[in-house]
């Protein structure tokens, strides 16, 4: 389905095909909570770059996470999170090692989005811990990184392309 979506100041503008738009995947990883998971999480969906289309890029800025290491370095994370420099809204993460795919925040987009059947609640090892995570019948739960991508739950619910 085609998404649109916005930062909240409306200077950044976006639209983009996505087979994977369910906002099923909540993330309480710290980068989630910090820059864009007022809930304790932010939600990411899947999309195809080479349909990114933006209106108001000269208003975008990227961070790239940094990650403190066991051994006392920090490690600078590849994916660029896109936000408004602006207002500050987060928009979406684009990693270059996965050049073909795009993941809009879930709170950026404006289109309806359909309701998932179940959550994955991920990163829980690093929840913060007013951060309760809500978790249904039939959501899974990890500590740190999901059984499955993005992909993967679309095709399992036979929700893939819708
Ligand atoms: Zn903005
Ligand atoms: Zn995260």
């Amino acid at each position: 389905m085609k998404l649109e979506g916005s930062c909240h100041c409306q200077a950044v503008r976006f639209q983009v095909e996505s087979h994977e738009p369910y906002p099923f995947m909540r993330c309480y990883c710290s980068i989630c909570r910090k820059t864009a998971g007022a809930g304790g999480f932010a939600i990411n969906l899947g999309a195809d770059f080479r349909t990114l289309q933006v209106e108001g890029r000269e208003h975008l800025a990227v961070y790239r996470a940094r990650m403190p290491q066991p051994d006392g370095s920090v490690q600078t994370s590849s994916g660029e999170r896109h936000f408004c420099r602006t207002c500050g809204s987060a928009l979406w993460l684009w990693d270059p090692q996965w050049p073909e795919l795009v993941h809009p925040h879930a709170s950026a987009i404006d289109t309806p989005l359909p309701v998932p059947p179940e959550h994955t609640h991920l990163m829980l090892g690093s929840r913060a811990s007013w951060a309760e995570p809500c978790v249904g019948e039939g959501d899974k739960t990890f500590d740190a990184y999901p059984d499955e991508s993005l992909a993967d739950w679309h095709e399992r619910l036979g929700l893939h392309g819708r």
